[in-house]
């Protein structure tokens, strides 16, 4: 196969290409373990002609496991690479291994959005068995199996080199990992989240080299998510077309990875995926970047899998999903955990996959943030069928883009699919996952890149069909964006042209009380409370409503809002107890109820910090109980922030403390 030709070393390097080619050759006797290995696997059943040609070379020693790369291209649309009928100046490097791989022409992701396909290419579940429905803020659950713990567990070295805050390890993925790195990637705001493929691929690079064998390593790259601003050359020799500039840069750092390891050897005889998370619509059907639709735009990624020895290009028109990455490694190396997916080993063999399969995608994001309607959706052969308020149909080998609606044409087709959709999913399924509490300063920096953590939309919309409404998504993003920013009158002015539309959205109504809370008190409270009419267990609103009142002096109403919160919503995070016990305790209402709110609000808060500090208040104003209230502060520096802390030394309620030993010892314990 031709080398790879990284742009840097590009110019009068011929001599050090045919140097590689010979290096290759050579190393090859060293690395027959795993060659022979899969050589077992791979001989028996392949299709002649196009079959991959496994080097068996006779050895005497024991099988063993092949060196594994994993490599996840973020938003990469498969129509982007050559080796898919695109541009081939974008992808040089990646169709030149297409030339030593299979390539799967039609694989679908499970979710259009970076961690929930990351979660279902390492575990081989549908996201709603691994639980990882969105982005942000979800933890992978310890109970998910993932390839890298397994392969650990087989003896593998195992690094980890990522490219974004949003697969950080602290969302669950560092599991099985031996080496994470990516830890450092923070967002703030005015910073990025993303590190270029250069820095990753390099650590990657350096990494591989200190490893003893077998090693299994993913590097996730994340240059072709927006913005698109690729480096020079990239940046000057695709002006035109930034997108591609991204694809082309990061193809050239693929290069470069492939590169060191053909230069060892070590490319050959191992297993290397290349894998993209999801695509990027880029204005198809309306939408912009990704997330929300179910077109192919953003569902169908480019999938390579080069198996040990693979010398030719094998291409497969049978549908593939990511789902079936981990299915089909744990049958390569005889992992028998379950999952969704399906292994393709066969398939690599030669043999014909199941022709009634079904591949199964969701998109909940419209859903949780907005407030529409959650779109599903199945493929089966060339049919592909997306279930909204109006359900539609294509046929994808003769409208790939997807522009004829065949449900009214092929209405049994569009029923059966709709059958074995609702087969598929479970019939209490819950879209949360297990939640992690962001800092505020990470949420404002990822809605900065478009990431809105929590789920406000959730049941608090109208379930339209996003279809309808994806143009207002950028106006909803500019909004949220505004809002985060404190630009809080532009906000305002942004949520009501979306409310112009959709008048009787719970969840805009909330933004815009939220956006006017300050400068227009009664207008925000008509909005909070048309908010609670027409969704009544909505809690987001019950909750600023409440402040709203409390910080207005209308204590008395405050209570009675958060008390009908509370008999409404499940108020899961305690705001409203806590909101319920602060108004009465400014009216000096009963003191049970009011120790009774506190109790409730600390169980149930990820922060409770504010609940304890008003209860060490109350107990030391109304029961004359200090050892309580210290016992009370010490909780609250423990889950407090900074300027809380620092607040305490100042708060007149807690002078009666001064001079105690404990109180003394939280001030300077504020101070370090
Ligand atoms: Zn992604």
């Amino acid at each position: 196969m031709p080398p790879f030709l990284p742009d840097n070393v590009l110019i009068g390097t011929k001599g050090r290409f045919s140097r590689i080619l010979l290096d290759e050759r050579v190393s090859m006797t060293r690395c027959t373990i795993g060659v022979v290995f899969l050589a077992v696997l791979f001989s028996a059943g392949v299709a002649s002609g196009s079959a991959p040609t496994a080097t068996a070379v006779p050895s005497g020693e024991e099988p063993s496991y092949p060196n594994i790369l994993l490599v996840t291209l973020d938003t990469t649309r498969a129509d982007a690479l050559g080796c898919y009928g695109g541009d081939p100046k974008v992808s040089p490097n990646l169709d030149r291994i297409a030339g030593r791989s299979h390539l799967f022409e039609r694989c679908e992701t499970s979710v259009p959005q970076t961690m929930p396909s990351h979660t279902t290419i390492f575990s081989g579940l549908h996201p709603f068995n691994h639980g990882v429905r969105k982005n942000l803020a979800v933890l992978v659950g310890p109970d998910v199996p993932l390839i890298a713990e397994e392969l650990r567990d087989l003896g593998y070295g195992t690094g980890a080199f990522v490219s974004s805050y949003v697969v950080d390890g602290r969302f669950g993925f560092k599991r099985g990992f031996d080496h994470y790195n990516g830890p450092d990637i923070r967002p703030s705001v005015g910073g990025g989240m993303e590190r270029r493929a250069g820095d990753t691929v390099r650590l990657a690079v350096e990494w591989i080299a200190n490893r003893t064998s077998p090693w299994f390593v993913w590097v996730h790259l994340f240059d072709p998510h927006a913005p698109y601003e690729p480096p020079p050359p990239f940046s000057g020799r695709f002006a035109d077309r930034p997108y591609a500039g991204e694809i082309a840069y990061m193809d050239n750092e693929v290069g470069r990875l492939i590169g060191s390891l053909v230069a060892k050897g070590l490319f050959d005889p191992a297993l290397v995926i290349i894998a993209g998370d999801h695509g990027e619509a880029l204005g198809e059907h309306g939408e912009e970047t990704h997330g929300i639709l179910l077109y192919e735009a953003t569902t169908r990624v480019p999938l390579l899998i080069h198996v040990p020895g693979q010398t030719e290009a094998v291409r497969h028109r049978q549908p593939a999903g990511l789902v079936d990455i981990a299915p089909t490694l744990r049958d390569l190396l005889g992992i028998t955990t379950p999952g969704d997916g399906v292994s393709l080993l066969p398939t690599l063999r030669g043999k014909n996959a199941n022709a009634d399969r079904i591949l199964y995608m969701e998109s909940l994001e419209g859903y949780l943030q907005h407030g529409w309607a959650p779109l599903f959706a199945a493929v089966r052969g060339s049919e592909k069928y997306i279930e909204s308020p109006h359900p539609e149909l294509y046929d994808l080998v003769s409208d790939p883009n997807e522009l004829r609606d065949l449900a009214s044409v092929r209405p049994a087709t569009a029923v059966d699919l709709g059958r074995r959709l609702a087969e598929i999913r479970p019939d209490d399924e819950s879209f949360e996952g297990e939640i992690i509490v962001l800092s505020a300063e990470e949420e404002a920096a990822l809605l900065a890149l478009g990431y809105v953590a929590g789920n406000p939309g959730e049941d608090a919309g109208t379930r339209r069909n996003p279809v309808d409404a994806i143009h207002l998504a950028p106006i909803h993003r500019q909004a949220l964006e505004a809002k985060a920013s404190g630009d809080l009158e532009n906000a305002a002015k942004l949520f009501e042209i979306e409310l112009e539309e959709d008048p009787s959205s719970p969840v805009l109504l909330w933004y815009l009380g939220n956006c006017v809370a300050d400068t227009d008190p009664k207008r925000a409270e008509t909005s909070f409370r048309r908010a609670i009419e027409i969704r009544p267990e909505f809690e987001a609103p019950y909750i600023d409503l409440a402040e709203l009142l409390i910080r207005n002096g209308k204590a008395p109403v405050a209570a009675l809002v958060a008390s009908e919160g509370i008999r409404r919503t499940f108020d899961a995070g305690g705001r409203l107890h806590y909101l319920r016990a602060a108004s009465a305790a400014l009216k000096g209402a009963d003191i049970n109820a009011i120790m009774g709110d506190l109790g409730v609000s600390i169980e149930r808060a990820s922060r409770p910090a504010p609940a304890y500090r008003l209860r060490a208040v109350i107990r030391l104003q109304r029961l004359d109980d200090v050892d309580g209230a210290l016992s009370d502060l010490e909780n609250f520096a423990e889950w407090s922030e900074e300027d809380e802390l620092g607040n305490l030394q100042g708060d007149q309620r807690f002078k009666k403390l001064h001079g105690d030993r404990r109180f003394e010892k939280i001030l300077k314990a504020a101070l370090d």
